[in-house]
This record gives C-alpha cells, structure tokens and sequence, in this order.
C-alpha cells in the first residue's frame, strides 16, 4: 500500500518513519528538491497547484494526505476525485483562514479569545476602539511560527503598524495574558474511532516552538476533560479523519482556543518515545481506517526543538533515556533541524534529566529555567 503525502518535510519524514514498519510505501509531493523526504522515499518535485504532476502522482495511490497546512485546498480537492484523501479537503480549508477558523469556534461553543475581523486597513481604529489595547494583530492566511502578528500595547503601535500593513484580511485579538499555552492533539479513523494525547504544555521564543512538556505539569482531570471536549466538537463538526493539533491558551484555569492543525503536529513529537502509539503511527492507522492505538503517555517527556543549529550528537547519546532525531536538512538560521525527546518515569526525575543535557541545552531560548511565560509582550 502507498501513501501520498502533500508536502515533503520533517512531519512528512516522521510520518514515513513511523509507516515502514507497518508495511507502508510512501511516494511525497513538494515544490522543493531540497525536501527532507527525498532521503527516504519517492519524492516527487512539482507545485502544489501543477494538475498534471498531481494526475501522475495520484497514480496507485491508496490514500492521501498533507503534512503541510497551506497547500493550496484545490490541490486537495483534484486529488480527492482521484484518490481517499483524509483529513478532508474542507477542514483544511478551515485551518488555513483564522476568521473560518474562530467563526468555527463560535459556533462549536468553544470558548476562543474576542476578535474583530478587519478587511481593509481602514477598518483598524474602529476595531482596535471595540476591543481595546494590547491586542494583537494576525493576518488571516498565511502566518505562522509568529509571521504577520503585531503586537499592539499603545495607540503610538497603531500609528507605527499602519503603513506596514499588507493589503490583506486581518484579525485583530483581545491580547490574552496567558499563564501558559497548551495543545490537545486528537485522532480520529475513518471509521469514527476517537482517542486523545495527554495536554502539552508548550514554551515557545521569537514564535518558535522550542520545548513541550508531555502530559502537561499539574495536569487536572477537569482541564484535560474541557481540551477533549472541545477537540471532540471540532472532529465531530468536521468530520476529521487523521491526526488534529488544537492549540489552547490557559488564563485562571479555564481554556481558550487559538488555532487548529489539521496535520501532526510539532508539539506531538514526544509521543514517538512518549507515548504508547505515536502521533504519526496514528494519522497513518486513522486514514487508513485501521484501529487506533493506544495515546497513553509512558512515564513524563520533554520535547526541544533544535532550531538554527544542533548539538554534537555524542553528547546527547551520553544522556540516558533521551533520543535525538536529526531531519537531514543543512543549517539556516530559524530552521527546524531535528528535535531531542528526553523521558523519565516522573516530571521530577524529567527535571533533573533535563539538567544532565549538555550545555548546547541550557541556554534561554530552551526556557529550562524560564519563570515567565513567553508571551508576546515578555519577547517584545
Ligand atoms: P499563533 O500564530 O496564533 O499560534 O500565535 C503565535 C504565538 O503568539 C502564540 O503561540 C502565542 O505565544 C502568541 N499569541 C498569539 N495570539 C495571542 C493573543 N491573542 N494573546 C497573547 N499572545 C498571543
């Protein structure tokens, strides 16, 4: 059985991974020849939007799937009268625009942070007077790793963002002072399965993911009950297939929703040691309609991006119990290059194993030892 993935990157080559065991064969599109992919399967190098390499790449195929949230949604919708494609074409339409994406929200009862759309830059002074300052401003397409946000504190930012603004739809948001940020990832196979990862906690610098805590430290049975409930909504709503990440801001104990992937997802790669079945073992098992495995979390993990550079890796092997995964891609300043995974039976025990990393790792952009959390206003 071949799997095609739309988009050739490291979620694409840890879903390959995570594939091959079972039995799987997988055959990847993405617009770059550089992808990290190529190194492990059949690449095959077009746009997303070239008809033709997307016919030829269809060919065979007995399911398909993204790793990359922005393909264009027409791409997915040629594919999927060609082959299965999973999640579907629409939920992917949804995740891609931040309005669809918190009119969802809205509608499914989840609680989200207040925001005012704005489809022209004349519509800002009317939607920063309803909702007030701090807010954030987002571009509705396109943003990520903290791309086209500006953080508004004084109306002195409102006048210094104006000229700046590019001529697209934009959202303004309530800034919201969280005390930490978390994501739920869910899965769901096509034949309605249902099961959810521990909440993660995440720490982020410059917009970039940089450490997860898996399960969440100080994790309440309430908490992770209101994250599944309202990943429940969205699959359900969506009718979702595959893995989804739902990312949450957590203000006094209770849940706000920022964003959705539809996609694995960054803040999932613990589970690959950390958790029973892994994230990607999952999506694959969900689209194909296979039973889904079990998300249960073995012992307490942190996850630590390597961005930009990386470690000597003899130095993260000398470390027990921790895993280093490299996605063969040459350094760039603010590239994903690879993760480290370090375990341990209790969150204690991960705190000292974090200690035990080699120096590459105590630095402040890890936020080992960081008392605040990254929010905007703390990183401006
Ligand atoms: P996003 O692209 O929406 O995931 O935003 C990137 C990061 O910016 C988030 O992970 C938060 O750290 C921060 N952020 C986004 N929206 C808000 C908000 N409304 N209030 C405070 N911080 C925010």
């Amino acid at each position: 059985m071949t799997i095609g993935i739309l988009g050739g990157g490291q979620l694409g080559y840890m879903l390959a991974l995570a594939g091959y065991p079972l039995g799987l064969h997988f055959r990847f599109l993405d617009p770059s020849p550089e992808a990290p992919v190529g190194r492990i399967a059949h690449r095959v190098t077009a746009e997303f939007t070239d008809e033709q390499a997307l016919e030829k790449f269809a060919h065979g195929l007995e399911v398909a799937t993204y790793e990359f949230e922005n393909v264009p949604v027409q791409a997915a919708r040629f594919l999927a009268e060609r082959v299965p494609v999973y999640p579907a074409a629409a939920a992917l339409e949804e995740a891609q625009d931040r309005r669809r994406e918190k009119r969802l929200f809205q509608r499914l009862s989840i609680p989200t942070t207040d925001f005012v759309e704005i489809s022209q830059p004349t519509d800002l002074d009317a939607a920063v007077k309803q909702l007030g300052l701090p807010s954030v401003l987002k571009t509705c397409r396109l943003g990520y790793d903290g791309k086209g946000q500006w953080l508004l504190r004084s109306p002195e930012d409102v006048v210094k963002v104006r000229p700046e603004l590019p001529g697209v739809p934009l959202i303004l948001e309530k800034f919201v002072p969280f005390t930490r940020e978390l994501s739920i990832l869910a899965v769901r196979s096509r034949s309605g399965e249902t099961s959810f990862y521990p909440l993660i906690e995440n720490h982020h610098r410059d917009g970039i993911l940089r450490l997860s805590l898996a399960p969440a430290p100080h994790l309440s049975p309430a908490l992770q009950q209101a994250a599944e409930q309202a990943a429940r909504k969205m699959l359900e709503a969506l009718d979702y297939t595959g893995v989804i990440c739902l990312e949450l801001f957590e203000v006094n104990g209770k849940l706000l929703a920022n964003e959705i992937a539809p996609r694995v997802h960054n803040s999932g790669h613990w589970s690959i040691e950390g958790a029973a079945t892994s994230q990607f073992e999952n999506h694959l098992r969900a689209i194909l309609g296979m039973p889904l495995g079990s998300t249960a979390s073995t012992g307490f993990s942190a996850m630590l991006n390597l961005i930009g550079e990386l470690p000597e890796s003899e130095e993260v092997f000398r470390v027990p119990n921790t895993h280093l995964h490299l996605y063969g891609k040459s350094p760039r300043p603010g590239r994903k290059l690879g993760h480290v995974t370090a375990r341990a039976d209790n969150f204690e025990k991960l705190q000292q194993r974090l200690t035990e990393l080699p120096a590459f790792f105590q630095r402040p952009e890890f936020c080992l030892h960081q008392t605040q959390p990254d929010t905007l206003a703390n990183r401006a």
